[in-house]
């Protein structure tokens, strides 16, 4: 639970933004522009259910249109309100610039509890909230481009896609009305992993920045770090997954709902996951110690801390207790104003949202482009590429003739170089890419203005002088 003196999630991005736009030299009126959420709709609907009218509240709030369409998620948990998604649809503009992905930032939510209704249930809330959203171009390709979010995937979006296109036979772009969708439903290979993976990518590159490793008191590569991850949904599973498989990282500790489990040792990841699904909890989880009090272990000893699950986990009570010098924010918000001017005083280096988890509206960038474009990556040049590698493997080998066995090619190195990228490779490839080149402009920042000493305020420096060049451009 979050302290009552703490400000509420929206003034709590307000205060990050005020923060670093007090170091930047925007006319008064520019900055009020670009703080402010431009539109929330509130809609209420009726659906029949169970033989009574349920009557529904959902948002969608747009922050910024200097780009069009508009994107951001819908997420559906009973605590969705006003002041949440238009603090969520501020992140999503901060976020789009960063990366470079020419949205607007907008976001959506339905005050629900998933887990209450049945399938069907769902799909008809789902249906009826689309309808009420898609009519006031809420939902649109060009307009605005709704994803998965907390309580939402790849089911609600394909139904979202399939009432936008009813209500719109003739759209021939009517499959980039949403991202997130399944792949036999106009999605992109990747996009479910997406957010994880960007979160791995952002720690690689972090520790390919020497002096930002210095500044966290960290050394070495990420092979043998310790990590605890708070929530094991989507975006925290998949992070905590590729970390330990992929890059030697020990998943010290799991905090989830009903408490954490904890094994110096490093727990498995897929093993947790697989117990979760099966006995809804952590609970009896047999490899581990089983702390009750879960959200104690953020505080426990480790070199990498990841929320990854809500808003304001690490808030004026317990931020001081923190000891992870290194904290990524998987989650949107899960830090607090007033805890990041404590963790800052710590000296713990924080690698802040809008960065570390962009990956996912990274790949629905991807998507998107993909859905317009009406062609699957890579369709075009994958067998061309792998026509021209035989070409230099063929020779390679016939020159191979005279130089004899020394020279000649491992049989892996052969079926590697040959093989065409395929649209996986190509998403990996262009998200990695985006990480790297996101982190590098807020590491410039970060280490070379004598004025600013966070990773979050280099990033909003970054974002807002391409959202304000933008509005410059339109004449604002
Ligand atoms: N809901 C995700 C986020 O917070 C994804 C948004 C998107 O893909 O548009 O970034």
């Amino acid at each position: 639970m979050q302290p009552k003196n703490e400000p509420t999630f929206r003034q709590s991005v307000d205060m990050m933004f005020n923060r670093a736009v007090a170091k930047m030299d925007l006319p008064p009126g520019l900055e009020e522009k670009i703080r402010v959420c431009n539109a929330t709709y509130t809609v209420r609907f009726g659906v029949r259910l169970r033989g009574q009218i349920q009557t529904f509240v959902g948002y969608r709030s747009v922050h910024s249109e200097h780009m069009e369409p508009v994107k951001g998620g819908i997420r559906y948990a009973t605590e969705v309100n006003q002041d949440e998604v238009e603090a969520l649809a501020a992140l999503m503009t901060y976020k789009c610039a960063l990366v470079e992905a020419p949205f607007g930032g907008s976001k959506g939510g339905l005050c629900i509890d998933p887990r209450q209704y049945e399938e069907h249930e769902l799909e008809l809330i789902t249906r009826r909230f689309a309808y009420e959203l898609a009519k006031r171009d809420l939902i649109h390709p060009s307009q605005n481009v709704p994803a998965p979010d907390m309580g939402t995937g790849e089911r609600e979006m394909a139904w979202i896609a399939d009432q936008y296109a009813r209500m719109n036979t003739t759209d021939i772009n009517a499959r980039a009305c949403v991202t997130g969708k399944p792949l036999n439903a106009g999605g992109i290979s990747g996009r479910v992993e997406a957010t994880g993976r960007g979160v791995q990518y952002a720690l690689r590159e972090f520790f390919r920045d020497p002096k930002g490793l210095e500044k966290a008191g960290l050394t070495g590569k990420l092979d043998g770090k310790r990590v605890i991850i708070q929530g094991l949904g989507n975006v925290g599973y998949h992070a905590a997954k590729f970390l330990s498989e992929e890059d030697g990282c020990k998943i010290t500790g799991i905090i989830e709902r009903d408490g954490a489990l904890v094994n110096e040792a490093g727990l498995n990841v897929e093993n947790v996951r697989e117990w979760i699904v099966a006995n809804g909890g952590v609970t009896g989880y047999p490899d581990a110690t089983h702390h009750a009090e879960g959200a104690a272990v953020l505080g426990a000893a480790c070199d990498i801390l990841i929320p990854a699950a809500l808003e304001g986990v690490i808030n004026l009570g317990n931020a001081a207790g923190i000891q992870a010098p290194l904290i990524i924010e998987a989650a949107n918000g899960p830090i607090t104003a007033g805890a990041d001017e404590i963790l800052r005083e710590k000296g713990i280096v924080i690698i802040p949202d809008m960065y570390a988890n962009a990956g996912g509206v990274t790949v629905s960038y991807f998507e998107w482009v993909k859905n317009l474009s009406h062609i699957r990556f890579g369709r075009m040049q994958r067998r061309q590429e792998e026509a021209r590698h035989q070409l230099v493997i063929d020779e390679l080998e016939r020159l191979d003739r005279y130089l004899g066995d020394a020279w000649s090619m491992t049989p892996e190195f052969k079926t590697k170089y040959l093989r065409g990228a395929d649209e996986l490779e190509l998403v990996r490839s262009g998200l990695d890419d985006t990480m790297r080149v996101a982190y590098q402009s807020m590491r410039d920042v970060w280490h070379e203005r004598g004025d600013v000493e966070d990773l979050r305020t280099a990033a909003y420096l970054v974002s807002i002088t391409k959202v304000a060049a933008s509005y410059r451009a339109k004449g604002l």
